[in-house]
C-alpha cells in the first residue's frame, strides 16, 4: 500500500537534503495527503495510465498519483529532487517501475518518455503558465490536465472574452482545451505556505481550431492586442498588420475599434485568416 507524505515526512525528507526551498524554483510543498488526493479526483486518473507531473519536488503529489494506479513520467528542475524522488516513493510503499523521472527544465522538453495522456501538476508559480503552454504545444497526446497554480493566474487562464482579467494565457489556453476552475486552495497545506491562494484548473483538449501555421499568427495577434489592451485593435494590431489593419479587421467581421479583451479565440483566427488572403 502507497503512503502520502504528510508534514513530518516533508519535514524529514528536507532535513534530509539540507533543503531551504527557494521562490525562485516556486517551491512549495504540498503537506496535505486530502488536497493531494483532491487534485488526484478533480484530474481523474485512472489506474493503468500514463501521467506527466512537471516538478514532483519531495513527491507529494507523485505519491498520490501512483495511489490512484498512474504510472508518472515527473519532470524536476532541481538535481536534488529529482535525485531523492524514487528513494522516496519506494520508502513510500510504490513501486520503483512507477515512476520514472526526468531531470530538466519543463521549458525545454522536447520528448516525454512513457507518451502521457494526462498532465496534472502543481506547477512553479512563476512559470506556470509559459510551462503550461508547452506541454499543450508539443505534446498533443495528453488529452486532459489539472493544474494548481496561484488563484489569479487560474482565473485568468479559465476567463472569457469581456471578463476584467481575459487575456492572452485565456486565449493561448483556449486554442487547445477547455479550460475551467476545479476548486479553491488554502496556503496551509504548503511548506513554506506560499503568500497567495492557489487555485485547481482543469483543462480537456479540443480539436485545435486550425492549423500549426494559423495557431503562430494567431498568437501573434493576440500579443500584440494585450500589449496594449486599452487601445482599439485598428492600433494595437497595426504592428503586425500594418496600414490595412481597419481592412482586415473589417474582413474578418471585427469591429476595428473594438478592443482585444472582447474577442474569443475564433474571432482572432478568423483575423489572422484574413491578413493572410490580404
Ligand atoms: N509537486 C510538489 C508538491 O506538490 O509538493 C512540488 C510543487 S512546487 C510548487 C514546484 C516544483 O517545480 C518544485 O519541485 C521545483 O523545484 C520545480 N520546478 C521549478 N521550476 C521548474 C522547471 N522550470 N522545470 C521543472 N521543474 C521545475
Amino acid at each position: 500500500m502507497v503512503k502520502l507524505l504528510g508534514p513530518a515526512e516533508v519535514r524529514e525528507l528536507a532535513q534530509h537534503l539540507d533543503l531551504s526551498p527557494t521562490k525562485k524554483l516556486g517551491q512549495n510543498f504540498v503537506i496535505d495527503g486530502n488536497t493531494v488526493r483532491k487534485i488526484v479526483a478533480a484530474a481523474d486518473v485512472a489506474a493503468g495510465e500514463r501521467v506527466v507531473e512537471i516538478g514532483p519536488g519531495l513527491g507529494s503529489l507523485t505519491l498520490g498519483l501512483i495511489e490512484a494506479g498512474a504510472s508518472v513520467t515527473a519532470v524536476e528542475i532541481d538535481r536534488r529532487l529529482a535525485a531523492l524522488l524514487p528513494e522516496t516513493i519506494a520508502a513510500m510503499g510504490a513501486s520503483e517501475g512507477s515512476l520514472t523521472v526526468v531531470t530538466a527544465d519543463a521549458m525545454d522538453v522536447a520528448e516525454l518518455p512513457g507518451d502521457p495522456v494526462a498532465l496534472v501538476a502543481n506547477l512553479p508559480y512563476n512559470v506556470s503558465v509559459p510551462v503550461l503552454l508547452h506541454f499543450l504545444e508539443h505534446f498533443p497526446r495528453i488529452g486532459r490536465g489539472l493544474v494548481m497554480v496561484q488563484a489569479e493566474v487560474g482565473e485568468r487562464l479559465a476567463a472569457g472574452p469581456g471578463s476584467k482579467v481575459y487575456g492572452s494565457p485565456s486565449v493561448k489556453a483556449a486554442w487547445y482545451a477547455d479550460v475551467r476552475l476545479a476548486g479553491r486552495v488554502g496556503r496551509q497545506v504548503f511548506w513554506p505556505a506560499p503568500n497567495v491562494d492557489s487555485i485547481l484548473v482543469r483543462l480537456d483538449r479540443r480539436e485545435a481550431p486550425g492549423d500549426e501555421t494559423e495557431r503562430m499568427a494567431t498568437f501573434e495577434l493576440v500579443d500584440a492586442a494585450f500589449g496594449q489592451r486599452r487601445k482599439m485593435l485598428r492600433q494595437s494590431l497595426s504592428p503586425v498588420l500594418g496600414a490595412a489593419a481597419s481592412d482586415i479587421l473589417e474582413r474578418a467581421g471585427v469591429d476595428p475599434t473594438a478592443r482585444g479583451e472582447t474577442l474569443g479565440v475564433a474571432e482572432f483566427l478568423a483575423v489572422a485568416r484574413a491578413s493572410r488572403a490580404a
